[in-house]
């Protein structure tokens, strides 16, 4: 009855919007019921495979979350309490903001920070296509080019990542830190049916109880292998160190919700609380059915497509520190000591990729020589199609939780590590690289 009533109510809905295009379900095969829940099953037979590993010394494994937006930014309304609570939960301890600046405030000084609940929180901002994380306050200072922006940040201990790589792929900035080499926004942005079902109220409603039942695996649909941001990152990685890192572009500002205001009437809204259309409830008896106990500011139907919970599941970047302070996660960052982990499918926490020589471990990030009896050492949690990367092509691939391989040639090295999840072949874990014998100047 409450479903049929629903529907109803969307056909008002539909009636007094710009139409819409209708949408191929075919386009949305990861959304259906039949696949949510094989991919649920997928992820719950992993977690019961998974192993927990112990690093090797000297570092541990520190979950963060790079490209979160919180209320300061004009398109999010996340409460910092509440990112906490998300980060914590999807098992982040250390959430890095890139807020979008304005003139009423300032990102660097009353930006989110210091440990708040066992997470640390560190401010910066997107700004010129780039996640900034300055040593200082950059409000009313002028900051020229992107170029200009990198060397000043850069100049005085900062940190800069290129954001959004696919709007500037042509991009050659000196001195950055690294490079985005997943983001999540940047893969939606690929779903052209996804969106255009998602500007549908129809489609949102019908949805809804998939979304609340597989908000996970719903939400994680839209993962797809960033092949174009890796291509880049390799060659940018052949002219100076990058670390990758992933961008979650956390803003949870998608949804709809129904909302009873001034007694008969009811506002549709977006998930930001912008009213998209108001809808007289008393003389439509489609909605009346809606209205039963409810008063004045109370919701009708919500529906949240990016809670910040499942957005910072989604993807992360484990940072290996020996604790959990700012100056390590610098160090980390500056050094490329971290790897990319699609946790929403199994907690990569404990994966490890390091050049083995006779008598040194030389992590993700390191620079070495070539010498005489090199070798590649790997372990995960789970056991995983390993893909050995030179320098952007693959010239080894194995299967289980270990890998193992003699080094033999210059190269820049990077691991992938892929899962089967229901029939599919998914992207897991990206490396940083480990640059052998090459002379990088950064
Ligand atoms: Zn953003």
């Amino acid at each position: 009855m409450r479903t049929r009533a629903l529907l109803l109510l969307v056909a008002a809905i539909l009636s007094a919007l710009p139409a819409s295009k209708p949408v191929r379900a075919d386009a949305l095969a990861r959304l259906k019921p039949d696949r949510l829940e094989a991919v649920h099953q997928a992820v719950l037979g992993l977690k019961a495979q998974r192993r927990d590993i112990e690093r090797p010394e000297p570092y541990l494994d520190f979950r963060a979350n790079l490209h979160v937006h919180s209320a300061f930014s004009h398109d999010s309304r996340g409460k910092i309490d509440d990112i906490v609570t998300a980060a914590k939960s999807a098992g982040t301890s250390i959430v890095m903001f890139s807020e979008h600046p304005a003139d009423h405030y300032d990102f660097f000084k009353e930006g989110h920070q210091g440990i708040k609940d066992g997470v640390l929180l560190i401010p910066g901002a997107e700004m010129k296509g780039f996640l900034v994380y300055p040593t200082f306050s950059l409000r009313g200072v002028e900051t020229g080019s992107p170029q200009e922006l990198s060397d000043l940040v850069r100049g005085r201990g900062g940190l800069l990542f290129v954001s959004h790589l696919e709007e500037r792929m042509d991009w050659e900035i000196r001195g950055v830190t690294g490079v985005e080499i997943y983001n999540t926004h940047a893969d939606f942005k690929g779903e052209k049916n996804l969106i255009a079902a998602m500007r549908n109220p129809l489609w949102l409603f019908q949805s809804a109880d998939l979304f609340r039942k597989y908000p996970q695996e719903a939400f994680s649909a839209l993962l797809d292998y960033p092949a174009d941001y890796l291509r880049r990152w390799d060659e940018l990685c052949e002219h100076a160190p990058h670390t990758g890192v992933s961008a979650n572009d956390a803003h949870q500002n998608v949804g709809l919700a129904l909302r009873l205001i001034e007694g008969d009437k009811v506002q549709v809204e977006d998930a930001l609380g912008e009213k998209l259309l108001e809808l007289g409830a008393s003389s439509n008896p489609l909605i009346l059915p809606l209205l039963k106990d409810k008063k004045v500011g109370d919701p009708l139907f919500e529906l949240r497509i990016d809670p910040y919970v499942n957005s910072l599941r989604h993807v992360g970047t484990h940072l290996l520190l020996k604790e959990q302070t700012k100056d390590a996660v610098w160090d980390a960052l500056e050094t490329g000591r971290a790897f990319v982990a699609f946790d929403w499918l199994a907690d990569a926490t404990g994966f490890d990729f390091a050049a083995i020589s006779a008598k040194d471990r030389h992590e993700m990030g390191s620079r070495i020589p070539l010498t005489n009896g090199l070798k590649l050492q790997g372990q995960a949690p789970l056991a995983a199609r390993w893909k050995l990367l030179r320098n952007g092509k693959l010239v080894a691939e194995s299967t289980g939780r270990t890998f193992e391989t003699a080094l033999t040639e210059r190269g820049n090295y990077r691991v992938e590590l892929w899962l089967e999840i229901a029939g599919e072949q998914q992207i897991w874990i990206l490396s940083n690289p480990i640059y052998v014998g090459v002379a990088a100047t950064q």
